[in-house]
């Protein structure tokens, strides 16, 4: 089977008001996520939001959403939080421990997990010990521990649902396809802001500049990726855990449109792609209420407008985060943990104008080179391989 999720007989799949919890309601993903659900409010019901800092949009959302539970991580913000919503009948948990606590408690059935980075990974390896559906935007829980995070959801029967635009398209073109096998799965890329510029050019290049994607509106780390193409790489090592694939089944293409969202290509050389124009409101929609889909007024693509839809290869020589990621990819084992937590880092010193745009990729290879390879490891070393590989990476910047 290619993929498992389609033989599930999850109760929870086919309820008629899915309970949802939503971990970074107040991001992107977030947002966007609830905009879905107000405009369907018979099929969906809020139970959890969570937030990092943004305690006065969480606040807001708690009122309009009425859910369950808040839990804002940082502790700074709790009594804040606390009081505003004093009125209420909704419980304030405060602190990063709770979101793991959250996230195993019995209020709700489905959890968007919609935080941002390595953060994401305990709560939703939480959620799917008590046996939660996951919809997953957070990649980076994939890319820090995608074997044990999969392996933990095939025992316990959860399924797994991306919410990545690339990976909904991969998702929707295997369905009905059952046994039968992929030759490989085209990922496609926008190639970001700086699609055909040279190092000469990316020298110089400043975060602002770096934020402004031409077709999507993100949040700030996912925008720096894809102006360096970490997030392809990122993307990669996510199709791989999710779909069950060798690295070599795995391809990257720039398509600047942003129209194909992504391709399978079967053992047959038969295509399929799945289309739309680029809102991740469709991917998010898809996720929450799959196996339906639901009606909404979203505009359409429109074949018959003047437009081309072109495809090119990567240029891994200026976008070498691409190549450190596939080095990863194949490699595997705390690899993939290592690129990650530097690549964190990395973009992060890079908002805060500590470090040059070219510097992030210098950063990511010093300490995949650093850290001791681990083949097959532990969550445990797992955990242990992040704390070093951030705190390596962050003593580059010192320098
Ligand atoms: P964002 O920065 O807009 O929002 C992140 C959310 O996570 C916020 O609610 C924030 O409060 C929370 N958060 C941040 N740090 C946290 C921490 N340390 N502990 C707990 N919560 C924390 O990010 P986003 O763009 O919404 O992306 C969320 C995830 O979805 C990322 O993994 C990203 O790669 C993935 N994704 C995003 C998009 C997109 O269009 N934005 C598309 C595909 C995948
Ligand atoms: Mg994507």
């Amino acid at each position: 089977m290619n993929y498992r999720v389609f033989s599930f007989q999850s109760s929870i799949l086919h309820s008629m008001t899915k309970r949802i919890a939503i971990f970074g309601s107040t991001g992107s993903i977030g947002t966007q996520a609830l905009d879905v659900i107000a405009a369907n409010p018979t099929l969906f019901s809020v139970e959890v939001l969570t937030a990092h800092t943004n305690g006065d949009l969480l606040i807001e959302q708690a009122k309009k959403f009425n859910p369950n539970i808040v839990v804002i991580s940082d502790d700074k913000q709790y009594q804040k939080v606390k009081d505003a919503l004093s009125s209420t009948h909704i419980k304030v948990f405060g602190g990063e421990e709770s979101l793991n606590e959250v996230a195993a408690m019995d209020v709700y059935d489905l959890m968007l997990a919609a935080i941002v980075g390595y953060a994401g990974l305990k709560p939703t390896l939480s959620a799917i010990e008590n046996g939660k559906v996951i919809c997953l935007a957070n990649k980076e829980t994939l890319v820090v521990a995608g074997d044990i995070v999969m392996q933990k959801a095939f025992e316990k029967n959860v399924p797994v649902i991306p919410v990545d635009s690339e990976h909904s398209a991969i998702f929707q073109c295997l369905i009905g396809e059952g046994r039968n096998k992929i030759e490989k799965i085209v990922l496609t890329a926008s190639g970001g802001p700086f699609l055909g510029r040279k190092p000469n050019y990316l020298v110089n290049v400043k975060r602002d500049h770096a934020l402004q994607h031409p077709n999507w509106t993100m949040g700030a780390k996912i925008s720096i990726d894809s102006a360096t193409l970490m997030n392809k790489g990122l993307e990669m090592i996510e199709a791989k855990w999710l779909f069950n694939l060798q690295p070599d089944q795995i391809q990257v293409v720039i398509h600047p449109q942003s129209i194909i969202h992504s391709m399978v290509m079967f053992d047959d050389g038969s295509i399929k792609a799945q289309m739309g124009l680029p809102d991740m409101k469709l991917p998010i929609q898809y996720a929450l209420a799959f196996p339906q889909r639901i009606p909404n007024q979203f505009p359409r693509y429109d074949f018959r407008k003047p437009n081309t839809l072109t495809f090119e290869e990567p240029d891994v020589k200026t976008f070498r985060n691409l190549t450190l990621a596939t080095e990863a990819l194949f490699k595997g084992g705390n690899l993939p943990c290592v690129l990650n937590a530097a690549n964190e880092i990395a973009v992060y010193a890079f908002l805060r104008n500590r470090i040059g745009f070219l510097d992030m990729t210098e950063m990511v290879e010093q300490t995949m080179q650093k850290i001791p390879f681990i083949a097959s490891p532990t969550l445990d070393e797992y955990l242990q391989t992040d704390a070093e590989a951030r705190s390596f990476a962050a003593s580059l910047i010192q320098m």
